[in-house]
């Protein structure tokens, strides 16, 4: 892709977000940053739309249970979740649902 057509993509992802698009953005905005427009129709979006919003906030969790979940087998060597750490996701995600 060069680079008229990826600012032409982003333009267009930026014009018109819809829902299936949001969804795109938010996992790629996990890894790296996004420019500022693609940040303000997100941020317009999500105000508009509960679906994304719940979408933002489970992607959210189990970006941060990853985060967790990564640094304490770094730390210890472990490589499974402890019965208290697999219980809480349970949880969140169990309450996610509702
Ligand atoms: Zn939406």
């Amino acid at each position: 892709m060069n680079p008229f057509q990826k600012i032409g993509t982003l333009f267009k992802l930026a014009a018109s977000p819809q829902c299936a698009e949001i969804s795109r953005i938010l996992s790629r905005c996990q890894d790296t940053p996004l420019p500022w427009i693609l940040r303000r129709r997100l941020e317009w979006h999500l105000a508009a739309c509960e679906w994304c919003r719940r979408y933002a906030d489970q992607i959210s969790l189990l970006g941060y249970f990853a985060r967790q979940f990564s640094s304490q087998s770094c730390e210890s060597g472990k490589k499974k979740l402890s019965p208290h750490t697999a219980e809480r996701i349970k949880n969140k995600l169990r309450d996610a649902k509702k």
